[in-house]
């Protein structure tokens, strides 16, 4: 839709969202009309580098044409059937992504946090068929980030901030270890354990990646108890972290993983994928999902994971991803830049971040705040060292602005 078409102008339709719509986001201050690649732009024909790239969706760039090409075609085929026969979408996904990340079996959702509910049934389910019906505790870390629906938020490590707080009791079975501290997951085992939970990148909680360490030592453990090492890879996945999936970078494999987010071009789409043994566990009727392999979504996911393996976009953002990170090293009030790839944090001094989220809009350039003092930045997977440039200006004048 575009507003000289439908003549409303930009103020209208923000003074319609503030009146009837429930409002849980700051919004920045513009009407979104067009995308293209790395950029927004507003109904002026205003561009705005899109580094928060729809919270690490668009990684093959906005409206990527393989990807737009794929879902138009699809649209004109089947919409939607739900699961009962078989799809060409669906098989051509499933065999493109397990061969690629080298797992047995993929079970298809809508959405980040759906994944995870999924894993989180998944581990317990297999805990009760293998162990008995004791074992379903599962330790995650604190700090960590996992979706809003009542699992996923009982599996974030956040107890006391808007995530958790007017909505406890939270599901039980959960405990929460420090992050990147081995000896703190160990503590927290008991015979009740059936899986240990964790993103390789702490995303929400400040991009902070786990340790090698951290993660073998957690590998081990998992392997010594016999539980499940589940790995939420639904914002590192699919090249963002300069890896395909960030557990690449590890040297070892988790028994499930979720993904969303850049995995579906745009379209809303999650899975879990783990091995033919544990696959078993989700027997028939034990999980389902109406839209959950949607015919349009799927088409988009496979267009949108070709594109991003053909054109090596994970060597992109781990190229890309360097540069970008020493450029921002030199922004005044700086503590530290983190990340991996293309999923990269700055966290200053003193700086308030939602200020130096304000005031790069203002230099037309598209970040997140989290947390008080630490901006988020995951831009398509497409940037250039120009881009960056120009995103490091932007911030540089916010920042400067700011002392
Ligand atoms: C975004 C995110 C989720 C939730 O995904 P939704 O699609 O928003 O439900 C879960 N885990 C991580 C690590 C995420 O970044």
């Amino acid at each position: 839709m575009r507003l000289d078409k439908i003549g409303k102008t930009s103020e209208e339709i923000k003074n319609l969202t503030k009146k009837y719509m429930i409002e849980t986001y700051e919004r920045y201050d513009f009407v979104a009309e067009r995308a293209e690649g790395a950029y927004l732009y507003d109904e002026n024909g205003n561009a705005y580098l899109d580094f928060y790239g729809g919270v690490a969706v668009n990684s093959a760039g906005n409206r990527n044409p393989k990807v737009v090409a794929a879902i138009k075609d699809q649209v004109d085929d089947i919409i939607h059937t739900f699961n009962y026969p078989y799809t060409i979408p669906q098989a051509l996904l499933a065999e493109l992504i397990c061969e690629t990340i080298g797992m047995d079996k993929i079970f298809y959702q809508n959405s980040g946090t759906e994944a995870n509910e999924a894993m989180i049934k998944m581990a317990r389910k297999y805990g009760v068929d293998n162990y008995g019906p004791e074992r379903y505790e599962i330790i995650t870390a604190i700090n960590s980030f996992h979706g809003r629906t009542y699992g996923s938020m009982s599996a974030t490590g956040q107890t006391d901030n808007a995530i958790q707080i007017g909505f406890k009791p939270m599901l039980p079975g959960f405990s929460y270890a420090e992050f990147n501290n081995l000896d703190s997951f160990k503590e927290l085992v008991t015979d009740k354990t059936i899986a240990i939970m964790i993103e390789p990148v702490q995303g929400e909680g400040g991009v902070v990646p786990a340790t090698e360490e951290f993660v073998k030592g957690l590998r081990e453990l998992c392997d010594e108890k016999g539980m499940l090492l589940l790995f939420d890879e639904i914002q590192t996945g699919w090249g963002r972290t300069g890896k395909v999936m960030a557990f690449e970078h590890y040297g070892v494999k988790p028994d499930i993983i979720s993904m969303a987010k850049a995995m579906g071009g745009g379209m809303p789409i999650g899975a879990i994928c783990t091995t033919d043994k544990i696959a078993k566990t989700f027997n028939m009727g034990a999980h389902g999902s109406t839209y959950g392999g949607n015919p349009v979504a799927c088409a988009s996911s496979y267009a949108q994971i070709n594109e991003l393996l053909d054109r090596k976009l994970a060597e992109n953002a781990e190229k890309i991803g360097k540069y970008f990170r020493e450029q921002l090293a030199t922004l005044p009030d700086v503590k530290e830049v983190r990340g991996k790839g293309l999923l990269v944090g700055v966290e200053f001094n003193n700086t308030d971040a939602k200020e130096v989220k304000r005031g790069a809009f203002k230099n037309k350039l598209l970040t997140t705040a989290i947390g008080g003092h630490t901006i988020r930045m995951v831009p398509p997977l497409i940037i250039t060292e120009k881009e960056c440039d120009m995103a490091v200006d932007a911030l540089r004048k916010a920042v400067e602005a700011l002392q």
